[in-house]
């Protein structure tokens, strides 16, 4: 992935009112979440799991840190439900944080998702969101990025969650399943960000996440 191709995406977001940046790393990348989280000033923050929010530390940060209450859906202490409901509240979070499944060059966001709770918030509630995707997530179009889903992102997911009977978990490839496991339910692809820099895209130049 050529520099180019990160700016190309950048720019094309930008015009599709996402605040963007391109960063090095995900140590810049958590300076920057920082002084967003600084400005922005939130009193409840929450996040939707990804591997490449996680790699910049953040959550970790925002747990020790802060006058903020830390929405935490993902804590394998709590019982399910309890975790789902946390989710449910997330909704109304001042701020929320997660990843992408694949940014096009084209200035559009894609994910797919088994319930939802990632893409819910990124669409509508939280007064502002914080996205970050290495650049292994930029493709040329939809179709591209649906096909980067299906064949990467999903099966791969799937094998970090043991005792999903799923197809691709036990073969590594998507076979567009109808399994109660299945964690291709909801496809969102975001257009344009509305409000105007409501969302803040970081791209990190880097190969981050599934
Ligand atoms: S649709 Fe089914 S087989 Fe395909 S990636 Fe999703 S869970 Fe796996």
């Amino acid at each position: 992935m050529t520099t180019e191709k990160l700016n190309i995406c950048a720019e094309a977001l930008r015009r599709h009112h996402f605040e963007t940046a391109i960063v090095e790393t995900t140590q810049e990348a958590f300076e920057l979440m920082k002084k967003c989280i600084g400005e922005e000033a939130p009193k409840i923050v929450s996040f939707g799991d990804s591997i490449t929010m996680r790699k910049t530390g953040i959550i970790d940060w925002l747990r020790q840190n802060g006058d903020w209450t830390l929405l935490d859906g993902f804590d394998p202490a709590m019982p399910r439900p309890e975790r789902l409901e946390i989710r449910r509240k997330a909704l109304l979070s001042d701020l929320f944080i997660t990843g992408i499944n694949a940014v096009t060059t084209q200035g559009t966001l894609h994910w797919l998702d088994m319930v939802g709770n990632r893409i819910a918030p990124v669409a509508f509630g939280p007064r502002k969101v914080i996205l970050v995707a290495g650049r292994n997530k930029i493709v040329d179009n939809r179709e591209q990025a649906e096909e980067r889903i299906r064949r990467i992102a999903a099966p791969q997911n799937i094998a970090r969650h043991p005792g999903f009977r799923t197809p691709c978990a036990k073969t590594g490839v998507c076979m567009d399943c109808n399994a109660p496991d299945r964690i291709c339910n909801t496809r969102m692809e975001m257009l344009r960000c509305h409000p105007a820099g409501r969302i803040l895209v970081i791209l990190i130049d880097q190969e981050l996440g599934l």
